[in-house]
């Protein structure tokens, strides 16, 4: 048997081509290493302000992307975190081992506090937030999670509310590891400062049309030493270049490069190139994409699939759980 990885997608409505290279495409490459369960967490997403009247619709647009991408729902678990409710049950549960200075020293929750209009949005469960991803993952008993780099903190404390709970109740929950994918990992949005995201509205969606991406790529941030077409440039310090690392093929790659260095091609030329081979991989997504939209039913089997192994799943591990803690069986 492969052991369980585990991974949550936002249903942030949009997905963009940050999550496509830093997550989609690299669970792909796990899919033969692991057992793999992919789980969009709506119930994290109620840790911000949200839009109520599309939560669902966009739950099931990440469901449509995600298989449309490259998930393979033969090959994969695909299911909706809220449909299983062992995930907020096993998260009470790891509230009581978790202390609170721990979750304090989260950077996320830091970062995202300070960013909220007003103090009302600094709920509990923002600050809590990394306890029900601990739960997520351990209530699979996962041993692999693939994770940006801004996630990594959330996974040590994962090991630690493991370990704590280990060490109450009796060995129950393995550590899983944090797999950071080499490249991709931080892809940074086309303004070249921050990383991509929709807030900030610097990212090139996956389901945009050719025109839509020229109209982002046009105006996107390049080394500032090429000021004029005459200018050479490096390219290691071009977020184009980077993106040309994702994209195009080691012959394009090159052939940029030293036109950059050289000032042999002026950059408009340079993001053409770059725009071309995006789109080569953007399309076929969007076609698959097109023909799940017209079949919605093949989503929702894949999703109340998930959900059904899923809570089998976890209700293995919550037999277990209420056992451990000393809870009263029902008769
Ligand atoms: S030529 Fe390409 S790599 Fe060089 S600065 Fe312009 S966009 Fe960046």
């Amino acid at each position: 048997m492969k052991p369980f990885l585990f991974s949550g997608i936002q249903p942030s409505g949009e997905i963009h081509i940050g999550n496509y290279l830093g997550a989609i495409r690299n669970w792909v490459k796990l899919l033969d290493e692991y057992d793999p369960l992919f789980c969009i967490v709506d119930y994290h997403a109620l840790t911000q302000p949200y839009d109520r009247d599309l939560l669902a619709q966009r739950t099931f647009d990440a469901a449509l992307v995600n298989i449309a991408a490259g998930l393979d729902p033969e090959r994969c678990r695909l299911f909706v975190q809220s449909h299983v409710p062992a995930h907020t049950e096993l998260a009470w549960v790891f509230n009581t081992v978790t202390p609170m200075g721990d979750l304090s020293r989260m950077t996320q929750f830091k970062e995202k506090s300070q960013r909220a209009e007003s103090e009302s949005y600094i709920n509990a469960g923002l600050f809590t937030y990394p306890v029900l991803q601990a739960s997520d993952i351990l209530l699979y008993k996962a041993q692999a999670v693939p994770v940006g780099e801004d996630q990594i903190q959330h996974i040590e404390l994962t090991r630690e509310i493991a370990r704590k709970f280990n060490a109450r109740y009796g060995e129950t929950f393995p550590e899983p590891k944090q797999i950071v994918p080499k490249e991709g990992a931080r892809i940074l949005g086309l303004d070249g400062k921050a990383k991509m995201s929709k807030s900030l509205n610097n990212y090139v969606g996956l389901l945009e049309d050719s025109k839509s991406v020229w109209k982002k790529l046009g105006p996107a941030v390049t080394d500032p030493a090429r000021v004029k077409r005459t200018d050479p440039g490096t390219p290691e310090i071009c977020n184009i270049y980077s993106l040309h690392k994702s994209f195009s093929p080691p012959e394009d790659q090159q052939h940029v490069a030293e036109g950059c260095r050289t000032a042999g091609i002026g950059c408009v030329d340079c993001k053409k190139i770059l725009h071309k081979n995006m789109m080569g991989v953007l399309e076929p997504i969007q076609e698959k994409a097109a023909a799940l939209r017209a079949q919605p039913e093949r989503v929702e089997e894949v999703l109340d699939r998930g959900a059904r192994d899923c809570a089998d799943l976890a209700e293995r591990t919550m037999e277990e759980v209420r056992d451990r803690i000393g809870l009263r069986a029902r008769r």
